[in-house]
């Protein structure tokens, strides 16, 4: 029972419940004002028709009737047993009278009711009231004179009860009324609970949803706005899906990226422990693997650390004025020595002055990135690479070119995602060149992403390549 009340509040809580309810009120404010109007317009019109009815018997009457001693005579079937007919003179004392009222309660109605009604006929005055035993009259008066100038008026009275009429106006009124409200009702109830199913399913389906698996969709395939809703919450479920999918890859790759330079360092230190004694420039060997493996893991753990802040967008930038030249000649500075390890030409511009707003440190982070993997990758006999910087009406751009054998176009779409590597082989096993982690690229995307600006990589093969960053450079950016 508890459990059926309690159903029942949350029923009574339930959008159905207060939909059916609201248009149940309204309809039944409709249905008032309808009843209403139709009773007092059924009322006017049976008193408008009985007093036509009247006036016409009273001008019959008074052309047809005679007065004998004192007592009218009239045609038979003139009058109905229930009518009733008072002659008053000029000093409104009564003359002669016929039928079932007394002629004093005649006058009694007549001259104390509230005002006589409009009249069909000008001349003609109409009263309602009710007799000393309760019954409903309706009377008309007219006056009229005779040859001799005398007045006399003339009292027709009639039953008539307007109320008893619609009485069953009234009846029908409230049965049609109570009727069509239970039919609203039992009709409103349905289509609610009709256009409530797919908000149902959509509970239903979120309900269902765990975070390990987003795969559920709603795939409700109405057009109004129930389905408009529920696509978007489809559509937002596979924008959660593809981003955990890529949280777990990203995940994945990394755990795979740290496992080589772990068993890697791993074996070198359980080969320098073994008993047997070697070599002392075995130990060393084995000591620089483990310190390049370990710079590896180094540069790594940056790189992830660096992709997480930038990936956390409440994490605020501290943008600054910044002169993207002087971005670029820093980076330049600092990876000269790397250059002429690696006999690389790196060679700058005019580097003219392109001021925008952006932090600076990451900006220098996306320089260094592109410049570090010119080194990594420029070739031929006489490697080069070239770093300018530049400024258009509403932006600025930096350069970096190599002349490396490039990178092979159906590379081009991938080179930004994480731990992409074009050529994994050369990326890392030469033991002449640094390390790639795999996650330049996606560095310098997030950063340059992070600051509304782009990305165009150009690359021939054997020729080189060219990263064209370009950053909006309004003031507010
Ligand atoms: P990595 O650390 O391996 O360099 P990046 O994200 O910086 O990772 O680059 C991804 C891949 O794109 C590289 O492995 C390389 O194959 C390719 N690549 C990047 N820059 C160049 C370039 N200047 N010339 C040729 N290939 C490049």
């Amino acid at each position: 029972m508890p459990n059926l009340f309690s159903r029942f509040l949350t029923f009574t809580h339930s959008i159905r419940f207060r939909l059916v309810m609201w248009f149940a009120f309204i309809l039944t404010l409709v249905l008032l004002a309808f009843s209403v109007f139709i009773y007092f317009n059924q009322l006017r019109d049976i008193r408008g028709e009985s007093s036509y009815r009247m006036t016409r018997k009273l001008e019959d009457v008074v052309k047809k009737m005679q007065l004998v001693n004192g007592e009218i005579l009239l045609p038979d079937g003139m009058l109905n047993t229930t009518d009733v007919l008072v002659i008053l003179d000029d000093k409104q004392a009564v003359l002669a009278s016929l039928g079932a009222v007394a002629p004093e309660q005649v006058t009694r109605i007549v001259f104390s009711t509230d005002g006589p009604q409009r009249p069909p006929d000008e001349r003609m005055m109409i009263y309602f009231g009710e007799t000393d035993d309760g019954a409903h009259y309706s009377f008309i008066k007219r006056d009229v004179a005779d040859t001799r100038g005398q007045t006399y008026s003339f009292i027709l009275g009639t039953p008539f009860d307007p109320y008893g009429l619609v009485g069953r106006l009234t009846l029908t009124l409230l049965a049609g009324s109570l009727l069509t409200l239970a039919v609203a009702l039992g009709g409103g109830f349905w289509l609610a609970d009709r256009a409530m199913r797919p908000v149902k399913a959509i509970t239903a389906t979120a309900r269902d949803i765990s975070e390990t698996d987003l795969s559920r969709r709603i795939n409700l395939s109405t057009r109004d706005e129930l389905g408009e809703l529920a696509h978007t919450f489809d559509g937002m479920l596979s924008r959660l899906e593809a981003a955990f999918a890529r949280q777990r890859q990203f995940v994945a790759d990394a755990s795979h990226e740290l496992r080589t330079p772990l068993t890697i360092v791993n074996l070198e230190a359980g080969r320098a422990l073994s008993a047997k004694q070697r070599p002392a420039q075995e130990y060393q060997r084995a000591l620089s693997v483990i310190q390049s493996e370990n710079e590896f893991m180094t540069r790594l753990v940056n790189d992830l650390l660096i992709l997480a802040r930038m990936d956390d967008s409440r994490i605020p930038l501290d943008m600054m004025d910044v002169d993207l030249s002087d971005v670029a000649l820093e980076a330049v500075e600092r990876l000269e020595s790397l250059a002429a390890r690696h006999g690389v030409r790196l060679e700058t511009g005019d580097l003219p002055e392109a001021l925008l707003r952006a932090n600076r440190q990451l900006l220098i982070q996306v320089a260094s990135n592109l410049i570090e993997n010119g080194i990594k990758y420029a070739g031929g006999a006489a490697p080069l690479v070239r770093v300018e910087t530049g400024s258009g009406p509403d932006s600025a751009w930096l350069r970096v070119t190599d002349n490396g054998q490039g990178i092979p176009a159906e590379h081009l779409p991938h080179l930004f995602d994480r731990f992409y590597r074009a050529d994994s082989a050369r990326a890392r096993a030469d033991d002449n060149q640094p390390g790639g982690t795999g996650l330049g690229l996606s560095i310098v995307q997030s950063i340059v992403h992070a600051h509304r600006g782009k990305i165009d990589v150009e690359s021939a093969p054997e020729q080189g390549t060219t990263f064209l960053i370009t950053f909006p450079n309004s003031k507010t950016g």
